[in-house]
């Protein structure tokens, strides 16, 4: 949240203002993927003329329940003593607990979930987002992944995670296992890149294992001629 904040200013976008931002889309309901939620919907939400939104797999309800359970006592300070609250109701999260298809259309923008292989998490979403003028492709937590492609193709922007293939290696056997039917390896990544062909390859969920964070970019760059960068808080694109 404090990179939200960062990048409102940072870019003049006010709706990355946390008490502005209006919608926030789960790809699964791993902790690395979660955690962050209470702090987006218990930030300034005494300042929201809105309520958020929040789009994603089923468990998201669940887990909104318990953090308001959690936030309940921040909530009634609040809510009864001398602080200045636009709507008491606006800490409650609206929430949508999708399936693939197109779940948000709305302003211009069409926001369609697809499934993707992030072994045996099911579901796990990736997101196909078209503009007026882009269209960008977020692959979410997945192995390789044919439907992606499908998804993917002629996208201007793709992010995709990837897992280095020198940071693989170093794991025990049983964890290789595991991420390898999880995740994307560096030089598959780069065999999807040749068959997608983005105008630009984001790297960004990087998993290194101690690996230089650079060298997954030679890895990809090794099999994908294309452009490709690894992804930085505030980086714009
Ligand atoms: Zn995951
Ligand atoms: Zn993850």
């Amino acid at each position: 949240m404090q990179n939200a904040i960062r990048a409102r200013y940072k870019h003049d976008i006010p709706s990355l203002y946390p008490s502005q931002i209006c919608c926030v889309f789960f790809t699964h309901m791993h902790s690395d993927h979660t955690l962050d939620y209470p702090e987006l919907a218990f930030k300034l939400w005494w300042r929201r003329s809105r309520p958020l939104q929040a789009f994603g797999p089923a468990g998201l309800r669940q887990m909104t329940d318990a953090m308001n359970a959690m936030m309940a006592t921040d909530t009634r300070l609040r809510t009864t003593g001398a602080q200045p609250v636009a709507d008491p109701e606006m800490y409650q999260v609206n929430v949508t607990e999708i399936s693939a298809g197109v779940v948000f259309q709305r302003d211009g923008i069409r926001i369609e979930a697809f499934d993707v292989n992030h072994g045996t998490i099911k579901p796990a979403f990736g997101y196909r987002i078209t503009t007026d003028d882009r269209t960008i492709v977020i692959s979410g937590d997945t192995a390789y992944s044919e439907e992606l492609i499908d998804k993917a193709r002629g996208a201007d922007l793709l992010f995709h995670e990837v897992i280095s293939d020198t940071g693989l290696a170093r794991n025990a056997p049983q964890w290789r296992d595991y991420h390898r039917q999880a995740h994307t390896p560096g030089n598959e990544l780069g065999r999807l890149a040749n068959i997608v062909r983005p105008k630009k390859l984001v790297l960004y969920h990087g998993l290194f294992y101690g690996e230089p964070e650079q060298g997954v970019v030679d890895e990809v760059r090794a099999v994908y001629d294309g452009d490709v960068v690894l992804a930085d808080d505030l980086d714009t694109f």
